[in-house]
C-alpha cells in the first residue's frame, strides 16, 4: 500500500486530501477539503491526481478543510462512491453550498468593480457553482455508523469510529490484506477536545502498525473548559448589568451549539435574566444547529440530558435578512451570535456598525483569529475599523475567551495515540512545521515511536 500526502495537510493545517493506493487496485482518497488562509491559492492549482480513477472518497467530517474540494474533484471526473456517517452528509451539503454562494458573491463584487476599469477578463471564475455542489451531492453514498465495518473490496475495509470532534466526525481503521498478511492503519482525521461537554470523547483506537494523526494543536495545552466557560458568562453578565448588549463572533459548526448549551444553562439556572434576547443572526449557523438537534443521540450524555439542548424561550433565530435587520431596533439587553466567526465578512459586520463604537456593549471572541482577519485587528487593539467603507471607532468592551477549542491538545493527542495496539509509525499531518517538530519531540520522549512530519508531495511506503 502506497499513501500519497502530496495533495494536502502537509506541514499546513488545511486542505485535507490524502490519496491511498492498494496492491489490488483499489484507488482511496481521504478527505478532499479546501485550503484556507494564506494557502488559499493552492485551491486554483491541478489536484495532481486523476479523479476519475478514485473508487473511494472516505471523509472524515463536514470542516470546508475536509470537503471543501469535493465539487472540484467531481468536475474532474470523480464518479466514485462518498462514504461518510449521516451527519457528515448533512454538514457537507451546507458547508458545500454556503461556500459556493460566497464564492459567487465574491465573484460578482470582484467582477463589477473589474469591469469599471475594464479589467473583467483578470477576475478568476468561482472554483464551482452550486449546481455543480447538487450534482456533486448525487454521487453514490455509503452512509457508515460508528463501529460499522464496510468492504471496499474483497481485501479492503474500513471502520468509522467517533472522533469527538463535530457532529458526525470519525476517524478511520483501514484493515488490508497484502502478501497474505493482515495490516491496519489509521486515517485519524480532526480529533476532539475531551473536556468540551457537547461530543463524547474520541472512540479508543483499536490496532495499527501506522497512524496518519492530526497534529493542529500537538505543541499545546489547552486552557481548562471549565473556567473559560466560566470567564465567558462573567463577561455576559457584566455587560447586560450595564444595560450593554453581548455581540459574539461565531462558527456556524460547533462553536455556535457550544455557545447556545452554555447559554441555555444560563437560562435553566436563572442566571440569564428573562428580559435577555438571544438571537442566533446566521442562516448557516441556523442550519447546522437543525442538524445537531436531528441527531441528539449522537452528543455527549450531557445533551442527551436535556430536552432540548440547542432551544429556550427566549431563543430567536433570525434566518431573513429583514429579520436580521429588525434586531438593530431593540436597544438594549441583547446577546446576538453572528458569522462569520474571524469577523471577515457575514452578518457580524452589520451589529458591529451599529453597536461597536457604544462603550456599554461588548465583544466576546470565542475562536481563533487567524493573521490578516477584521478579528485579529480588533483582539490586537484597533481603535478604529473600516466597515463597507465607513470608519468605526471601537469603544465596546473586547474580551477574548480561550479553551473553546474543538481539537484534542498535545496531552490528549498523546494519550490517543498511545492507546493503539502494535503501532510501529507516528505519521504527522494536518498542523504547522514549527508545532510539528515541538510534537515530534514530545512524542518521541513519551511513546518512544518512529515519527514522521510528512512533507508536501511525499509518497508512503507501508
Ligand atoms: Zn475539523
Ligand atoms: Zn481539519
Amino acid at each position: 500500500m502506497t499513501v500519497e500526502i502530496s495533495y494536502g495537510a502537509a506541514e499546513v493545517v488545511t486542505g485535507s486530501c490524502h490519496l491511498v493506493k492498494f496492491d489490488d487496485g483499489t484507488k482511496v482518497l481521504v478527505d478532499c477539503g479546501m485550503f484556507q488562509g494564506l494557502d488559499e491559492y493552492k485551491n486554483y492549482e491541478p489536484l495532481g491526481f486523476d479523479p476519475s480513477d478514485i473508487d473511494y472518497l472516505l471523509v472524515t467530517h463536514g470542516h470546508l478543510d475536509h470537503v471543501g474540494r469535493i465539487p472540484l474533484l467531481y468536475k474532474e471526473g470523480f464518479r466514485g462512491t462518498i462514504v461518510a456517517t449521516a451527519p457528515t452528509f448533512d454538514v457537507m451539503k451546507v458547508v458545500l453550498l454556503d461556500t459556493a454562494h460566497l464564492m459567487q458573491e465574491d465573484f460578482d463584487t470582484a467582477f463589477k468593480k473589474a469591469q469599471r476599469r475594464g479589467e473583467e477578463e483578470s477576475v478568476k471564475e468561482p472554483l464551482y457553482t452550486k449546481a455543480d455542489v447538487k450534482d456533486t451531492l448525487r454521487l453514490p453514498r455509503r452512509v457508515v455508523k460508528y463501529g460499522q465495518t464496510i468492504k471496499l473490496s474483497p481485501r479492503i475495509k474500513v471502520r468509522y469510529k467517533d472522533a469527538g470532534h463535530i457532529i458526525g466526525a470519525a476517524f478511520l481503521e483501514i484493515e488490508y490484506k497484502e502478501d497474505g498478511i493482515t495490516k491496519h492503519v489509521i486515517f485519524s482525521g480532526d480529533l476532539g477536545n475531551r473536556q468540551v461537554h457537547l461530543n463524547p470523547p474520541p472512540t479508543d483506537p483499536a490496532t495499527a502498525r501506522a497512524v496518519f494523526v492530526e497534529s493542529t494543536y500537538g505543541d499545546r495545552l489547552h486552557k481548562d473548559y471549565d473556567s473559560s466557560v466560566a470567564e465567558f458568562k462573567e463577561a455576559v453578565l457584566k455587560t447586560l448589568k450595564h444595560e450593554g448588549n453581548v455581540l459574539i463572533p461565531s462558527f456556524a459548526i460547533e462553536r455556535t451549539q457550544q455557545l447556545l448549551c452554555i447559554l441555555n444553562e444560563m437560562y435553566e439556572n436563572g442566571e440569564l435574566p428573562r428580559s435577555v434576547n438571544v438571537f442566533l443572526d446566521s442562516p448557516m449557523a441556523i442550519r447546522t444547529t437543525r442538524i445537531y438537534e436531528k441527531y441528539r443521540n449522537m452528543l455527549s450524555d450531557y445533551c442527551q440530558n436535556r430536552d432540548h439542548p440547542f432551544a429556550f424561550p427566549n431563543l430567536r433565530f433570525t434566518s431573513t435578512p429583514n429579520a436580521s435587520k429588525r434586531i438593530n431596533s431593540i436597544k438594549r439587553g441583547n446577546i446576538i451570535i453572528a458569522g462569520s466567526g474571524m469577523c471577515n465578512g457575514g452578518r457580524i459586520l452589520h451589529h458591529f456598525k451599529h453597536r461597536i463604537w457604544d462603550a456599554r456593549n461588548a465583544v466576546i471572541f470565542v475562536g481563533y483569529q487567524a493573521e490578516g482577519t477584521l478579528g485579529r485587528e480588533i483582539i490586537e487593539g484597533a481603535k478604529f475599523i473600516d466597515i463597507y467603507g465607513e470608519k468605526i471607532k471601537i469603544n465596546a468592551k473586547i474580551y477574548t475567551i480561550n479553551g473553546f477549542s474543538a481539537h484534542a491538545d498535545q496531552r490528549e493527542l498523546t494519550e490517543w495515540i498511545g492507546k493503539i495496539n502494535g503501532l510501529e509509525k507516528i505519521f504527522l499531518i494536518h498542523g504547522e512545521a514549527d508545532k510539528q517538530r515541538i510534537f515530534k519531540k514530545h512524542l518521541l520522549q513519551t511513546l518512544h515511536k518512529k515519527v514522521h512530519i510528512v512533507k508536501q508531495g511525499e509518497i508512503i511506503h507501508l
